[in-house]
């Protein structure tokens, strides 16, 4: 069985759930940092990142979730949970987690497209994938360890740099699990290479 977390402070938990059910998934709601010593892989959802980032700090998760990512776990984050993940945020002083090479820019695509949907293809993960996007941020440039995965419009929208696995849009709002289960397969693959091994 592989451990596989969803952190649990703000947005749509039960949905990321359910996307990473697999029989050999056991899917951890994590709501203390404490948690993380036994998954393998965590999920930072959806909904606002400076909120976020105030309960990440508020209830000790700071430095556990930088120590994560440090061991090369992989992590995969969905729209303010990308922005929690960039290295650089365009227009603010300081990144959050900074754990992956890339700029983001919040609420990219303006007020009148608060949110819209996309069907795009996705490098590794498939044709027609359904995207969500909801005051979603854009990848404004990635470093060149990072592999682009999905673009619209000219933008990027998902990316990935080994382990973590970073997008725009809601992957856990439709009925299409296969980015999910994507990241589910790094996850097996980060166990097999022994990224997770004592
Ligand atoms: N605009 C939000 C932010 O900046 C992200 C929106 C979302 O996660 N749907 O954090």
């Amino acid at each position: 069985m592989i451990n596989i977390g969803v952190l649990a402070l703000q947005g749509a938990v039960r949905e990321h759930v359910r996307a990473l059910e697999a029989p050999d998934v056991n899917v951890v709601v994590v709501k203390k940092a404490l948690q993380l010593e036994e998954i393998d892989g965590l999920v930072f959802p959806g909904g606002e990142s400076t909120t976020m980032r105030r309960l990440i700090n508020l209830y000790g998760f700071y430095e556990p979730l930088k120590q994560f990512a440090r061991e090369g776990k992989p992590v995969f984050g969905t729209c303010a949970g990308a922005i929690l993940m960039a290295k650089e945020i365009a227009g603010q002083p300081e990144p959050h987690l900074s754990v992956m090479d890339m700029t983001v820019e919040r609420n990219a695509f303006g007020r009148q497209r608060e949110s819209f949907e996309a069907y795009l293809p996705m490098k590794h993960v498939g044709e027609d994938i359904e995207a969500v996007f909801i005051r979603a941020p854009i990848i404004q440039s990635v470093g060149p360890e990072v592999e682009v995965l999905a673009e619209y419009d000219g933008q990027i929208v998902a990316a990935q740099e080994g382990p973590f696995v970073a997008c725009s849009f809601h992957p856990e709002l439709t009925e299409d699990d296969r980015f999910h289960q994507y990241f589910v397969q790094v996850v097996r693959d980060s166990i097999k290479v022994g990224v997770t091994a004592e």
